[in-house]
């Protein structure tokens, strides 16, 4: 039977190129979404037309029983699963940390954060051999902001995408003797809507010289790397975070 995998946040974006990718490479595939049912649908049958398997689940990843509904929807139609990608991130209006209010910083770290904590544990429930599963592979998209700090944009988004550093660092250390590898992915600025949600939808053009490679990346780049962090391929690797950014 065909791998499963899990990618959140697949209706656009890296997601989406996630999901062509892996439906190339012969993965089943769960894609969640949150609200652009049109933009799943059309994805699914993309893959379909091109002789994948994949159903698209509305979660809202930031929701505990949205999450696990959306396990159970796996559980359901293919009974099994390997690969999570917690893909489903979001960021608000570019601000200083002094104007923000509680309100954001909490649906910026319900989302990024307890969104990603949330999945993780459905997924360990099912791979975990310590619970009878088979093993497999959580990949997590992470950023260089949470290097960089994201200043005068979004330190709540940069400091969100470090917790999932070290959320990554750690799990994959509590479940290595588990069958589970569990890396992340820390991409440069890549050309999807994620900077138009911030405010400034010609933002790479702005920030390009300060990326050695003087360009944005394509979701495509990013999914590359992702892809092969979920593979066997990547057998002896886990706690990585590899950075996709252009040499920044
Ligand atoms: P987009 O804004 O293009 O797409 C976001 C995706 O996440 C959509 O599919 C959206 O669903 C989904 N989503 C958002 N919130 C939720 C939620 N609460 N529950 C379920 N799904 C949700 O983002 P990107 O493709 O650019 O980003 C993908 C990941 O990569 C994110 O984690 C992001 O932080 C990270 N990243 C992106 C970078 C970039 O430059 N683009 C750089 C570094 C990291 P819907 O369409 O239904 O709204």
């Amino acid at each position: 039977m065909d791998k499963v995998m899990l990618i959140t946040g697949a209706s656009r974006g890296i997601g989406a190129a996630i999901a062509r990718l892996a439906a190339a490479r012969g993965y089943a595939l769960c894609l969640n979404y949150r609200e652009r049912s049109e933009a799943a649908a059309s994805l699914v049958e993309e893959i379909e037309r091109q002789g994948g398997h994949a159903i698209a689940v509305a979660a809202d990843v930031a929701d505990e029983a949205q999450v696990v509904q959306l396990f159970e929807r796996i559980d359901q139609a293919f009974g099994r699963l390997d690969v999570l990608v917690n893909n489903a991130g979001m960021l608000e209006t570019q601000m200083r940390l002094e104007q923000m209010d509680a309100a954001r910083l909490q649906r910026v770290f319900a989302t990024n954060v307890i969104g990603s904590f949330l999945c993780a544990r459905e997924a360990i429930k099912r791979l975990s051999t310590r619970h009878g599963g088979r093993g497999g592979a959580i990949v997590n998209l992470s950023s260089i902001a949470a290097r960089i700090g994201a200043p005068n944009e979004y330190i709540d988004y940069a400091a969100a995408k470090g917790a999932i550093d070290s959320m990554t660092l750690g799990l994959a250390k509590e479940v290595a003797a588990e069958g589970i590898r569990v890396n992340a992915v820390r991409p440069g600025v890549i050309h999807t809507e994620i900077h138009a949600s911030g405010g400034e939808p010609g933002r790479i053009e702005r920030v390009k010289a300060s990326v050695p490679m003087a360009r944005g990346g394509l979701a495509e780049e990013v999914a590359e790397a992702i892809l092969w962090l979920a593979s066997e391929a990547a057998s002896y690797t886990s706690g990585a975070l590899l950075d996709v950014s252009g040499g920044r």
